[in-house]
Order: structure tokens, then sequence, then C-alpha cells
């Protein structure tokens, strides 16, 4: 069945038109096990119809596999009038600051209420950056009853932290994106429908590989450490892997070094960008990139991975605490 409104929240026939992770989602729900924060990535229109349903389904006294649309939970919820249940408004296109301190006060307010306290805050990715990082103050000290459902379309533009705080699951909606429907006209939502369904997994690699880079640029950890941790990364179902994440993200802290941000693909990694960029020199930088390459063609050759890995991070260390035969701005005297 196409999703039409929210009316259509309380029908299990309305869920069943998913596809993604809809499955595991369901499951995580009927199983018990919700998540205190999850992010439903998605277009606009799929993920508005998920998020209300799951929140109907966790007010719902009645049902089992689907909100039961008869207890007082669904009627209250339905009538918009539910006192646990607190929704984001879309004010204009992005959520603002003053939209979280509303839902802080919402939750402060009921935190100690009987059972469970569900909001959504939906298209966080185009949140402003100090709704954001509200947002993440809440999910860093979550009520213990609290459920956090957040939706985006695009999960490459939610802040590391906050995808880092949360189960993704990305929704997609039965009817085929080609339809001659004009709601796929919005130009916006393009690039996502293109990108695919790997987006979401994109992003939490990102977050690890960009730890990663930090433990790396401020010489927390030795070199064979690093190795390991690099080894057990996996590559996406693109095909594309740690080491094109890694040489991306290089790549990314040189330019935002030379102040060219126009072109960063981590444009929403700000913090880490910022943090990076001052642990490291452009030439520095130019060099670390330099080895990745090397990596990365030696993988095609069938060099072992972790051995290859391991290279990779005795040189990158070299470079990065300037003991390479070029000198290097922190060469101490001794
Ligand atoms: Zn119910």
């Amino acid at each position: 069945m196409p999703l039409e409104s929210s009316a259509d929240a309380s029908t299990a026939q309305g869920w069943s038109s998913l596809g993604g992770d809809a499955h595991r989602l369901h499951r995580a729900l009927t199983e018990g096990k919700v998540p205190q924060a999850m992010l439903l990535v998605g277009e606009p229109k799929v993920t508005r119809f998920a998020s209300t349903w799951v929140a109907n389904y966790l007010l719902c006294t009645g049902g089992e596999d689907e909100p039961c649309g008869r207890c007082e939970g669904c009627l209250q919820f339905r009538a918009g009038s539910h006192p646990n249940f607190h929704e984001v408004p879309l004010d204009g296109n992005a959520v603002k600051t003053r939209d979280i301190e509303n839902l802080q006060g919402f939750l402060q307010m009921r935190s100690h209420g009987r059972g469970p306290l569900v909001y959504i805050v939906p298209s966080l990715d185009l949140a402003t950056p100090v709704a954001a990082n509200r947002l993440l103050k809440t999910l860093e000290d979550p009520i213990s009853n609290m459920v956090a459902i957040l939706t985006a379309h695009n999960a490459r533009q939610v802040l590391p932290t906050i995808l880092s705080r949360s189960q993704i699951y990305r929704l997609q909606s039965g009817e085929p994106y080609s339809a001659s429907g004009a709601d796929n006209v919005d130009g916006i939502h393009n690039e996502e429908i293109e990108s695919g369904a790997e987006s979401d997994e994109f992003a939490a690699l990102s977050v690890r590989v960009i730890q990663w880079a930090q433990t790396l640029l401020n010489l927390a950890a030795p070199p064979l450490v690093l190795a390991n941790q690099f080894d057990k990364f996996e590559t996406l179902p693109s095909g594309e892997g740690p080491l094109d994440i890694l040489i991306a993200w290089l790549t990314d802290l040189l330019h935002y070094g030379v102040e060219e941000e126009s072109h960063l693909r981590f444009r929403s990694f700000h913090e880490s960008l910022e943090q990076q960029s001052k642990l490291t020199s452009c030439e520095q930088l130019a060099k670390l990139i330099q080895i990745a390459l090397a990596t990365k063609v030696r993988k095609g050759s069938h060099v072992v991975g972790l051995l290859n890995a391991e290279q990779m991070c005795i040189r990158m260390r070299r470079v990065q605490s300037g003991l390479h035969s070029g000198g290097s701005p922190f060469q101490a005297g001794g």
C-alpha cells in the first residue's frame, strides 16, 4: 500500500510496504529491544510515516505486532494529545534551537511520569548546527524510559556524534521511486536516491575511520595497535573501503587547512575537521595521503591486509612524529 498520511500509522499494512531495514526495526520493537535513540534514514515521506508508526507502537498498550488503534494510548496519540509524546515541528525547513529547547522542557517535565517518553525529531540532516548540538546533549544524558526517534534523508549530513549514539535504520518505500508521482521530482533528494542504500553504512564507517585518524594524528596509540584497528574495518558493499575513506578524509583535512571548504566531502564533520587540522601540517598531510595511496596500490597486489596496514601505520607515524628524512617542525633538539 502506498504511504498516504500519518493516519495510516495504525495499520500494519502500511508498515509492511516498507523495505530496507524495516523488518529489522520491527523485530527490535516486537522483541522489546527498543534502542534509546534510533535514526530512520530515507525519503522524508517514508521516514515521516515510519517515525509516526513507531511512536504510536511504543505508546500503544494493546497491540503486539502493530498499534491496536483502540487502546487509550492509541486514541490519545491519534488525537494528538498523548502526554508522553512530543514531535519537534518542522518550522520552515530546519529544526531550530528553540525547537530543541522546547523538547528539553517537555522531557524535563515528563521525566517522572509513567510509561515511555517518546519524541520525534524530523529531518535532522537539515537541523541548524546549534540545534543539533543541543540535541546531542539530550542524547548523551538520556532519561531511562525515553525513546528518541530521529529522521534524516541524508545520513552524511548528520553530526557524527549523533550517528554514533543512534541505531541506524535505512527505510524505503515499497513503491518504486521511478513512479510518475510528482513527489519524486523534489530536487534535493535525488542525490540520496542515487547514492542508494549504503549512505548510512558509509556514514557509520566514516565515523570510525575519522576517529581512527584522530588517534593517528595525535600519536595516541602505537602504529601496530592502529594497524590492527584499521585492518578490522569492513569494506562497504559498494566496494568503498576504509582506505578510500581515509584518503578522502585526509584530503578534506588538507583542503580545510588551506580554507578551501567548498569542496569538502565530510563537511558535516566540522568538529573533527577543526580538531584534526590543528594536529598536522599541510606538508605532513600531503605525505600521509601519498602513503595511503601507495597502501591502496599494494592492497591491489595481494599483500596480506594486516601487513599492509602495519607498513602504512609505521610510515604514517614517522611522518606525523617528524622522524622522516625530510625534517619537520616537530623535531626536538634532544
Ligand atoms: Zn493501542
